[in-house]
């Protein structure tokens, strides 16, 4: 199928709208969808909007002290996801500042309120769900507390793990950046980065003093393409991974059939049932410091003391459920089945 035909410019340019839709976002907010896993979202964020020296914050929802076994096992660490937003920061040359939060809690506003008022930072990250730990960050009012504070810094979202099944009002709240990728609750094969741009963070990127510090992530290139596909126009860059794009549109389309907050309740209904049974009925714990906290797609649970993953997640694995077997790297293994 060709990536400049017709039909195809036409479901292209549908997504991008459609995206926006699924984000409740006004049509001044920029979509750029582009291939790549979520990760390029990170990358496209610190080579578009920071510049060297810039400084940036970010929010730890459960995490502590990866450093330190960074520089003693470098090949075997795997990612975590404030820390690698914040090393890809760095290598693009920003200042980070990280906020931990003890595993199974986040920052609380006053600690953020607290950093925010002791330097001036360009852009704050959240990761909206943290994988690791299935805690849910407020960004609602992360975004409120930002905008009182610091009124210029970008308030920059990792909604990997939330966009399709947690709340989220782009305009409203007032966000500047919201990054996904295809293959979480999107429900598409892996192979999309996505990401939504507030006029605020677009205003930001075209003051920016030097160029973009990336060439296949670069808004200079990108914009002129996504803009082009919405007005219906095909241009080229970089191909686009047309298939994927179509399995997007029907995506997006199935998310979109009924109003969001009807899905979202149903994921929030669905989760609350595994979390009562897996507390109530098993008698085991989940990672979170609360249900308040607690993420809507997935559920964390701590394995019982003397249990071990090796042995359990086969077990479950032939009853044909599928279990993660963690990923936080201070309490769980890798084994994934
Ligand atoms: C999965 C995930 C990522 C990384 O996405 P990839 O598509 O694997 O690059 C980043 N942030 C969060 C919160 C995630 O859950």
């Amino acid at each position: 199928m060709s990536h400049v035909g017709l039909p195809f410019v036409h479901v292209f340019g549908e997504s991008l709208e459609l995206f926006r839709e699924v984000l409740n976002a006004t049509k001044d907010a920029q979509p750029f969808v582009i291939a790549g896993s979520g990760t390029l979202g990170w990358d496209m964020v610190a080579s578009n909007l920071c510049e060297k020296e810039d400084n940036a914050l970010v929010l730890h929802t459960g995490y502590v002290w990866l450093f330190c076994y960074l520089l003693i096992l470098p090949l075997l660490i795997d990612r975590y996801f404030g820390d690698s937003f914040a090393e890809c920061l760095e290598i693009y040359g920003a200042n980070v500042t990280q906020l931990k939060a003890p595993i199974g809690s986040r920052p609380s506003l006053s600690q953020i309120e607290q950093a925010l008022r002791s330097k001036q930072y360009k852009i704050l990250t959240i990761t909206h769900v943290d994988t690791s730990t299935g805690v849910l960050s407020d960004i609602k009012s992360i975004a409120e507390l930002t905008r009182r504070v610091s009124p210029s810094t970008l308030v920059v979202v990792d909604g990997v793990c939330s966009v399709g099944c947690e709340e989220i009002n782009f305009s409203e709240w007032d966000l500047d950046i919201v990054l996904t990728a295809s293959q979480k609750a999107l429900g598409v094969p892996p192979g999309l980065s996505l990401l939504l741009a507030s006029s605020r963070a677009m205003k930001v990127f075209h003051n920016r003093k030097g160029p973009e510090t990336s060439y296949f992530a670069s808004w200079k290139k990108w914009l002129p393409i996504m803009q082009a596909y919405e007005s219906r126009k095909p241009m080229y860059f970089a191909t686009p991974p047309v298939q994927l794009i179509y399995a997007l549109n029907t995506s997006l389309k199935q998310i979109l059939e009924r109003p969001l907050a009807d899905r979202l309740a149903d994921h929030k209904k669905g989760s609350q049932m595994v979390k009562d049974f897996v507390e109530k009925t098993l008698g085991l714990k989940t990672l979170p410091d609360s249900r308040a906290e607690s993420a809507n797609g997935m559920t964390a649970v701590w394995i019982p003391e003397g249990v071990k993953l090796q042995e359990l997640l086969p077990k479950i694995a032939s009853q044909q459920v599928v279990f993660a077997g963690g990923l936080h790297k201070e309490i769980a293994s890798m084994l994934q089945f």
